[in-house]
């Protein structure tokens, strides 16, 4: 017997709407909320695309009802560090950092992706005065304004596109002299006469902490060591997105950036574990689209959990005798 029917690892819209989904399903979930409880959205301001809010909410706030709404119906909420998975053996096992273990019937993994930081200190400490890592979610916030955009892959000459639809002007400062974007991205970016490029430099800085709100970045040239000041009023960070399934790797089947591969909805390569959110999702990585794939990954659960208990059922009723 496991101690339980379902646990669920993350505490993001994906983890939380499962637990809502299982707790009303009656089957007394246990989610685990990591290290970065709430998941990204703890990290941004206002949220303005979350349907239902007309005049939007913060992230956090968002967070602390769905958090509430899930505890209402009876989700128990661990705060633990899982540092071990096996789901080779059923009843699947997660150890915590503390050596304390629980086993579970059926596992959902919600544990998303973090956006990569320039790992340079105001870029983290701007975060939501100007800093994002976000531009569907906050692109709508620099209307009129001069921004740049890090990095040169697709996410990169994505977000520049769509953030000429409200800056005045984005700047992509690449690393490199030319982009890792596909094609075709490239093409628009450059297109796009809104968008212009500071090649083979990094951002050395992002100004300015002491006001608490971006008023430029100092751009280093990577191949003279040139520094200058560009002034500009936000900053979005797009070099890529880390799946946090270090946890499952060689257990499950992960694609060739590491996110979780999943089928029929929100199941993967081990029947009975089932992933939703950005964990899984590289593509929309939206608030909305992980908390719908978390309802998705509750109802797989659910009929795998139900799945089991029949087996177990059917395996223990008293052979029929005849007379
Ligand atoms: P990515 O392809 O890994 O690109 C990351 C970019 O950030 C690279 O240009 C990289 O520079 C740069 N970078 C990485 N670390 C950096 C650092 N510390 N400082 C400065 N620059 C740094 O990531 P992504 O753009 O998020 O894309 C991830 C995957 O999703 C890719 O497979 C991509 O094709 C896919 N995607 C597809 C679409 C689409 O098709 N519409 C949209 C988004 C993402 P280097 O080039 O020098 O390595």
């Amino acid at each position: 017997m496991a101690d339980r029917k379902v646990v669920i690892i993350g505490s993001g819209p994906a983890g939380l709407t499962a637990a809502l989904y299982t707790a009303r399903a009656n089957l007394n979930p246990l989610l685990v909320e990591g290290l970065e409880a709430g998941g990204q959205l703890m990290l941004t301001t206002m949220v303005e695309n979350w349907p239902g809010f007309r005049d939007g909410i913060m992230g956090p706030d968002l967070m602390t009802e769905m958090r509430a709404q899930a505890e209402r119906f009876g989700t128990e909420i661990v705060q633990g560090n899982v540092t071990r998975v096996d789901i080779k053996n059923r009843p699947f096992t997660l150890t915590f950092s503390d050596g304390k273990t629980v086993t579970t019937e059926a596992l959902i993994i919600a544990t998303g992706a973090s956006a990569r930081w320039l790992e340079i200190g105001s870029d983290r400490k701007l975060s939501g005065h100007g800093v994002s890592t976000c531009a569907t979610c906050d692109g709508y916030f620099f209307r009129g304004k001069p921004i740049a955009v890090v990095g040169g892959g697709d996410s990169a000459m994505e977000e520049a596109i769509y953030l000429t639809r409200f800056a005045s002007k984005v700047t992509v400062v690449h690393r490199r002299d030319s982009l890792r974007a596909s094609k075709i991205m490239q093409d628009k970016a450059f297109a796009n006469s809104k968008i212009e490029f500071v090649w083979d430099s990094e951002v050395a800085d992002v100004l300015d902490e002491g006001k608490g709100e971006v008023t430029g970045i100092v751009v280093r040239n990577l191949k003279t060591g040139h520094q200058s000041t560009l002034p500009l009023d936000g900053v979005f960070i797009a070099i890529g997105h880390t799946p946090n399934t270090a946890l499952f790797k060689g257990q499950l089947e992960l694609d060739v950036n590491g996110y979780i591969r999943t089928h029929s909805g929100s199941k993967t390569t081990v029947p009975g574990v089932f992933a939703a959110g950005d964990v899984q999702d590289h593509v929309y990585r939206q608030a909305i689209t992980a908390a719908g794939s978390g309802c998705m990954a509750a109802i797989d659960a659910e009929r795998y959990v139900e799945g089991v208990a029949e087996h177990h059922e059917a395996k223990d009723a008293p052979a029929h005798v005849s007379n």
